[in-house]
């Protein structure tokens, strides 16, 4: 008998599960489109040119393994946080933003969320519906208290913005709102300039604070300063907030694990006081990050000319995505002999399309055309290239009806 007895079988994770997945299925035919990682045209995962370019330089410079201190490399922590806010902004010169290199997107959350668990005890996370499946994880492994916010709407296949608003007013004052800062996942739709207006009125008419996750900066619009523009409007504001940063999509650094947390507070001592306490948070957990993918990052963002090749670099591949996504939608749009308006995927932005497909409909996908989604309907674009958009547009047409 094994002490171990008494463990079940956990399940299989909604997105990294459908990876393993593809890689049991032997057909020629099969397409992951589940995980939100970038592909060639040629469907070959890519190595941007510029982190190469970093990396042989930071080998050449001979770096060397010792430790990072518990809250990362310096040179790092100082771009991630401009990069964000923009090296001008004034609170960032009036040294109001703890900055704390994280385990990429998903540890840099974690950390937040243990901060909230520490020292807002109860107070509750509103996270939208749907959101990113791992937020829920990360939450309850945090041990704060979570609900959910109107987001969807599968009748306009848009923003159900009267119901996130009213949902946000509902919520006990003093709430936490996580907020995608641009390219919603798995929607792909994100509220425009006046409704982010909006929903930071409402935060500060309810004294809550926002929590971004920025996943994709520059990924959704190709602009690094565009896609950062909701988070910069709501601390020009002067509202106190937190924000998890990702270079997984954007640099292509998955593997990595490189990202950041920010809070953006009031005053430089409150600054100082949090990130002291981030530290505290962070070294029995993990002690201090890796330091490979922060020395890419700051030698990318801190050289004028690798800046300027990674934008090209991005543009480049948020401009395949959006190739992909017209084409995917003119094929669906000539294939298809109904009246059915399929123009929410040219509207959806970012990685991902939300294709409406339900549960019952996304498993057709995979078993009949060894096409790999999560069930929620929604498809990685990153993943497509244009040879098999009509294979998949005959795929989702077959599914739907
Ligand atoms: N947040 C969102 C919304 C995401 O989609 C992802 C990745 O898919 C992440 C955070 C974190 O990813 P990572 O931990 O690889 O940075």
């Amino acid at each position: 008998v094994s002490r171990f007895e008494g463990v079940s079988m956990a399940p299989a994770d909604p997105i990294l599960g459908v990876s393993e997945a593809f890689k049991r299925d032997n057909s020629d035919m099969k397409l992951n489109l589940g995980v939100g990682a970038y592909r060639t045209e040629e469907l070959q995962p890519y190595v941007l040119e510029v982190v190469k370019k970093a990396e042989k330089k930071m080998l050449e410079a001979g770096e060397n393994k010792e430790y990072l201190p518990i809250e990362g490399l310096a040179a790092f922590n100082k771009a991630t946080a401009e990069l964000l806010l923009g090296a001008d902004n004034p609170v960032i010169k009036q040294q109001r933003v703890a900055t704390v290199q994280g385990l990429s997107g998903t540890g840099s959350l974690r950390l937040g969320a243990a901060f909230i668990q520490r020292y807002f005890p109860g107070v509750k996370v509103l996270i939208s519906s749907p959101t990113w499946g791992n937020h829920k994880n990360i939450l309850n492994d945090a041990g704060v208290p979570w609900s959910e916010y109107r987001y969807f709407d599968p009748k306009t296949v848009g923003l159900d913005f009267e119901g996130m608003i009213a949902d946000i007013k509902d919520a006990p004052n003093g709430s936490i709102i996580l907020l995608h800062g641009c390219a919603h996942n798995p929607t792909g739709i994100d509220p425009t300039p006046e409704q982010w207006e909006k929903i930071a009125d409402v935060c500060q008419e309810k004294d809550h604070m926002p929590f971004f996750d920025v996943a994709y900066q520059g990924f959704a619009s190709g602009s690094l300063d565009d896609d950062a523009s909701s988070v910069r409007r709501f601390v020009a504001r002067g509202i106190e907030l937190f924000v998890a940063q990702s270079y997984s999509k954007n640099l292509g650094l998955y593997a990595e694990r490189i990202g950041a947390i920010n809070v953006v507070v009031s005053s430089p001592e409150v600054a100082t006081k949090v990130k002291s306490q981030l530290k505290r948070l962070a070294r029995p957990m993990y002690s201090n990050p890796p330091v490979h993918g922060a020395r890419i990052v700051a030698n990318v963002v801190g050289d004028p000319t690798m800046f300027d090749e990674w934008r090209a670099e991005m543009q480049a591949m948020a401009g395949r995505i959006k190739t992909v996504r017209q084409r995917l939608y003119d094929e669906l749009s000539t294939k298809d002999k109904s009246s059915k308006d399929w123009s929410f995927v040219l509207k959806q932005i970012g990685m991902f399309s939300f294709t409406g497909l339900n549960k019952a409909q996304s498993d057709n996908m995979t078993d009949k055309w060894h096409v790999y989604m999560t069930k929620d309907g929604r498809i990685s674009l990153a993943g497509l290239n244009l040879a098999k958009c009509a294979f998949l547009a005959d795929a989702i047409i077959d599914s739907f009806y």
